[in-house]
């Protein structure tokens, strides 16, 4: 049996105390949380990836990795609404930037991929973009892992588009390249969020055929957040899941930073409160990406990219553990539950 001594030293180390340390000084690694050189072993590690040489439109997505860790000095480590504290249950790291190259998009597919495997041989990832490009590598690495993957993809466009001035890789094709490789499991994998314009009608079924069913970001309007959560839930099963949040899902009014935005979207309370509802879901990691902060104003895209990683890191500590037995079958109604639940602040005081 451990020692009382053994085990707090086996507890995980936290983000800074923001009484002791104001929560605006120090060097900011997400959430103010300890670097992979600081702890002797972790469960979670944050991977920033700031590449940006795959976007169509307004590049700057390889400062979103630094944007959104100045963004979450924030953060506190108790989640009220899933009564979990993510930093306390699983050893989270911050694992720095991935240092790939700008100017050849193989090399740097490349060179994600091979990082990602290093890393996620050790510990789950929540990865920091960098232009959506670089989900592709990452499910490989995953692939890898874990076999086919179920994708939840949050995003206003469908990324699954063939070429773009003839070049395969880029950020609007990484789901469809994805899907000729085999990494994805072709009955789960599922987009939240699509809206605006499209080429043409058969950008749709080929998502559909390349393996994703669909959430049109106007459901939400009929469904509400319960359905959408129950849809989701539905659709992933049991199944590995990754979740590639691209910032631009949410309303340019939630999320101006971004490269490609597109009016009509999530609110950040709606994207939060669905990602909530993954509770207890199979998630062996995750991203967030497409913040540009040149085009951001006020923090608002950073602190909402923020927000998605404490949410994806909390439900990450609420994913069962590998060897554990499979997926509570009573989960998808609890995701539910507790994705609207109203957390009770008379309960006690939570933190600082
Ligand atoms: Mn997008
Ligand atoms: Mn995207």
């Amino acid at each position: 049996m451990a020692t009382d001594e053994q085990a707090d030293a086996a507890a995980p180390i936290g983000p800074l105390d923001g009484a002791v340390i104001p929560r605006y000084a120090g060097l900011p690694t997400f959430a103010r949380l300890p670097r992979r050189e600081d702890v002797p072993r972790f469960d979670v590690a944050v991977l920033g990836v700031p590449f940006d040489s795959g976007v169509s439109y307004r590049p700057g997505a390889r400062f979103g990795p630094a944007h959104i860790r100045q963004s979450s000095r924030l953060l506190r480590p108790y989640n009220p609404a899933l009564e979990v504290s993510p930093f306390g249950v699983q050893q989270v790291v911050d694992a720095g930037d991935l240092a790939v190259n700008p100017f050849d998009i193989g090399q740097a597919i490349g060179q994600i991929e091979a990082g990602a495997r290093e890393l996620s041989a050790q510990a789950k990832l929540l990865v920091l973009g960098g232009d959506h490009t670089i989900a592709l590598p990452v499910l490989r690495a995953m692939h890898a892992m874990h076999g086919e993957i179920a994708v939840l993809h949050f995003d206003a466009h469908l990324d699954t588009w063939d070429t773009y001035f003839g070049e395969p890789y880029t950020h609007g094709t990484p789901f469809r390249r994805a899907s000729e490789e085999g990494l994805l499991d072709r009955e789960h994998c599922l987009h939240i969020g699509i809206r605006g314009p499209l080429y043409n009608p058969a950008d749709l079924t080929d998502s559909f055929d390349l393996g994703f069913a669909t959430v049109h970001c106007v459901e939400l309007e009929t469904l509400g957040v319960a359905g959408v959560i129950e849809r989701m839930r539905a659709r992933l099963g049991d199944r590995p899941v990754y979740v590639s949040v691209d910032i631009d899902v949410l309303d340019p009014a939630y999320a101006p930073g971004t490269g490609t935005p597109e009016a009509g979207g999530m609110t950040s309370r709606e994207l939060l409160a669905v990602l909530r509802g993954l509770m207890g879901a199979n998630i062996v990691s995750a991203d967030i990406v497409e913040v540009s902060p040149a085009y951001d104003h006020a923090e608002i895209t950073g602190i909402a990219a923020a927000h998605v990683g404490f949410e994806l890191l909390s439900v990450l500590a609420l994913s069962p553990r590998a060897g554990d037995p499979a997926v509570l079958d009573a989960v998808p109604e609890l995701a539910v539950e507790v994705a609207t639940v109203v957390p009770d602040v008379t309960a006690g005081r939570v933190e600082r």
